[in-house]
């Protein structure tokens, strides 16, 4: 007999008495104790569904390390430390093999980060999943994306590139080998959960890299009303795009996504507490533009010469 759903919840999303809220998985709600006085709730959901945001012939513990990867890093980019999360997903039939590796990735990655399951919801249908992730922040020190003032650095953390190779190449049809940098990339991204901690008051602005940076520095620009210039050889290209042409390259590393890097604002006084912050995280921080009065975004070759750069973030409905 095949498992039913709530034999199904018990035996994978089920992990015995909660730790850090009162009341975890099995009843109604599940119970979070308040904070403190000095911080506030950080929430953000994310909603992955099949054939959009992951292929049919995902891994299933790549996917369950995604799924929550990429909420983990939305509570980075917001200087927030995560607590817990619920888990909502839909699946066209039970099967054990799929959901064991499911759970083994997810919960690998919520152990190294102290973040419980403590909720969520199983139903029949299309291959989903939604993840809300709720975090803690000291609202002062929230990485706000309107923080950005004129003068400030642009910095970058890690690589960027490969995943939008690995897409590219998989949308073509082509198979990456499992140990391929750009198919790593793309299936287990390192939310950038300990240097977002770090950036508190430190940086003034952050967003996580999902959508490239050209559209996500966007909204950083919009919603700080600021404008900014880019300068393309500081850009950290991921080494797995070294053999391709340089328009090429500079598109994947521009306006590709999924790299879930932090793209962050800081006043130039802070460089050197960002250098010592790269260096105890043991993860490159490059400087790579800065925030100017105005609007627009200019990016600029070696020679200090406007690029024009065609693709710009992705967007659901355009
Ligand atoms: P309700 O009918 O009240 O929505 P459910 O029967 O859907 O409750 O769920 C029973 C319990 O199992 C609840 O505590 C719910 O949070 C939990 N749960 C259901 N699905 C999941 C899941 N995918 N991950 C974690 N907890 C889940
Ligand atoms: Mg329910």
């Amino acid at each position: 007999m095949p498992l039913g759903e709530f034999e199904l919840i018990r035996r994978y999303f089920d992990r015995g008495p909660a730790r850090d809220a009162i009341l975890g998985v099995g009843d109604d709600c599940a119970l979070l104790a308040p904070i403190d006085a000095h911080n506030v709730l950080a929430i953000s959901t994310d909603l992955l569904l099949e054939g959009r945001h992951f292929f049919a012939d995902v891994e299933p513990a790549a996917l369950g390390h995604k799924s929550l990867a990429v909420n983990l890093s939305d509570l980075a980019a917001m200087g927030a430390r995560p607590r817990a999360f619920t888990l909502a997903i839909a699946l066209p039939e039970v099967e054990e093999a799929w959901l064991a590796a499911f759970c083994e990735g997810m919960f690998a990655l919520a152990d190294r980060h102290d973040c419980e399951l403590i909720g969520g919801d199983t139903t029949r249908g299309p291959r989903t999943v939604c993840i809300t992730v709720f975090g803690e922040v000291p609202p002062e020190a929230a990485l706000r994306r309107d923080g950005a003032q004129p003068d400030d650095d642009l910095w970058v953390s890690g690589t960027l590139g490969a995943a939008a190779l690995a897409v590219r190449a998989r949308s073509e049809g082509r198979r990456l080998a499992a140990d391929d940098v750009a198919r790593l990339r793309l299936d287990h991204p390192e939310p950038r959960v300990a240097l977002g901690l770090a950036l508190r008051h430190v940086a003034r602005a952050a967003i996580d890299l999902s959508d490239g940076l050209l559209g996500d520095l966007g909204h950083i620009l919009e919603r700080s009303r600021v404008a900014a210039e880019l300068d393309w050889p500081a850009v950290p290209v991921s080494p797995a795009l070294a053999a391709l042409p340089e328009a090429q390259r500079r598109s994947l590393a521009l306006a590709g996504g999924d790299d879930y890097e932090l793209l962050f604002s800081a006043a130039p006084e802070n460089r050197l507490a960002i250098e010592a912050i790269g260096q105890r995280l043991d993860l490159p921080l490059a400087r790579i533009g800065r925030i100017l009065a105005g609007s627009g975004l200019v990016v600029r070759d070696a020679r200090g010469q406007p690029l024009h750069i065609e693709a710009h973030g992705f967007d659901h409905f355009t």
